[in-house]
């Protein structure tokens, strides 16, 4: 039977992985892959999950069954966390998913299920995975434009023009903040264009996030969501807890929607939950119940809170740091735009074969579309590694 089959394509940052891994120089740079690292390269559990999770070890007497929605503490906990403490939920629901992966994948199960020729819009680029995950669920891909890649901003008029061409019911992907890979995010004045488009031409928004937290605050990185959630009858949401929990192996997210009605909301649920139970039953609990357990603990909230804006701080420092060293070796501008964008990427403009001798000649690892991790850019060694960026320029 298997004789008939092909071997996948490798993961190109797994490969990348086992490259650096494999790689003897001891000044060698990891900004590969997509987890968040300390001073010393580490990605540490976070102090109010590891309190969270003694607790759970301690107090959890049973393991049985929860539901096909998971967590519902966690659920509600999360809906207030993306659309805010105040938001009103009546029209709100939410499902625990395996990690953001596993949200994304409900919630176009529930589009597919909702309209059987749904496009979605996909910005170019975009993280890889969206377009086999919306794929797999059996969905028309279109892109729009997104980023140019010479000034390091948003193409917003490109965008718009190719998103006023999309058809009423179709759908527009859109990441929540910190745009992955790029880094290169919209503005308020252009979520409520955006908003607008989404209302006049009858379209479905669709956010993913998941790095909230990571780019301006937990509050600052859900406004462009919140401000589309106010204008729209309808929008659905992936969020992630991988990133500003660090709890990437556990796989914890939620798939939400925004019905016109509750009762249409009720609906809409049962058919994401009915989908959930033809796919893998019920989300993993332990990750999602630590992080329910932080998000109605006062004091553990207040710890997570802080050591997440300590990553964010961090986060911030190396993107001014990478780019006055980046400014001061190739005497030009043309790598400010690093410290403008947000979250954990930037894309630097770099061809594949400029990345390549980055890596060949220099032990400096970044995905081949010229993706940097910025967690992984080394305090200490700035301009070593601006230098060598430099040097495989034209
Ligand atoms: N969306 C985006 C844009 C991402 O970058 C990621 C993680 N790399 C995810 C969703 C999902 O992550 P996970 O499934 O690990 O929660």
């Amino acid at each position: 039977m298997f004789e008939n089959l092909q071997p996948a394509p490798a993961d190109k940052i797994l490969a990348l992985i086992g490259l650096y891994r494999a790689d003897p120089r001891p000044g060698k740079v990891d900004l590969g892959v997509g987890v968040y690292k300390d001073r010393d390269g580490k990605t540490p559990v976070m102090r109010a999950v590891r309190e969270a999770e003694k607790r759970l070890l301690q107090s959890q007497d049973t393991k049985t069954y929860l539901g096909l929605a998971g967590d519902t503490g966690f659920n509600t906990a999360m809906a207030r966390l993306v659309f805010g403490p105040a938001a009103e939920l009546t029209r709100i629901r939410a499902a625990q998913a395996p990690g953001g992966s596993g949200a994304l994948r409900l919630v176009a199960e529930l589009l597919k299920r909702t309209r059987s020729d749904a496009t979605i819009w996909l910005s170019d680029p975009t993280w890889p995975n969206h377009m086999p995950v919306m794929r797999a669920a059996g969905l028309q891909i279109r892109e729009y434009p997104y980023f140019d890649a010479a000034s390091g901003a948003v193409r917003f008029a490109d965008m718009m023009s190719a998103l006023a061409t999309a058809r009423s019911g179709d759908v527009m992907l859109l990441h929540g903040c910190c745009h992955n890979p790029t880094g290169a995010n919209l503005d308020t004045a252009q979520w409520a264009e955006i908003a607008d488009l989404v209302v006049e031409r009858g379209l479905l928004p669709f956010v993913d996030i998941a790095y909230q937290g990571f780019g301006e605050g937990l509050d600052a990185d859900a406004a462009g969501l919140r401000l589309l959630a106010a204008k729209v009858p309808e929008m659905v949401v992936a969020s992630s807890c991988s990133k500003n929990f660090a709890v990437y192996r556990d796989r914890v997210g939620a798939a939400m929607i925004l019905a016109k009605d509750s009762a249409q909301a009720d609906v809409a649920m049962s058919q994401m939950l009915s989908a959930a139970r033809a796919m893998y039953s019920m989300p993993p609990d332990h990750g999602a119940a630590a992080v329910r357990i932080v998000l109605e603990d006062a004091t553990l909230r207040a710890d997570w809170e802080a050591e997440l804006e300590e990553m964010r701080m961090r986060m911030l420092r190396l993107r001014v740091q990478f780019a006055e060293a980046l400014r001061r070796q190739s005497n030009s501008d043309r790598f400010d735009f690093v410290a403008s964008h947000r979250g954990m990427f930037s894309r630097l403009g770099l061809s594949e074969a400029q990345v390549e001798r980055l890596r060949a000649e220099h032990g400096v690892y970044m995905v081949g579309d010229s993706r940097i991790n910025v967690a992984g850019l080394p305090e200490d060694g700035m301009d070593a590694l601006a230098k060598a960026i430099v040097s495989v320029l034209d």
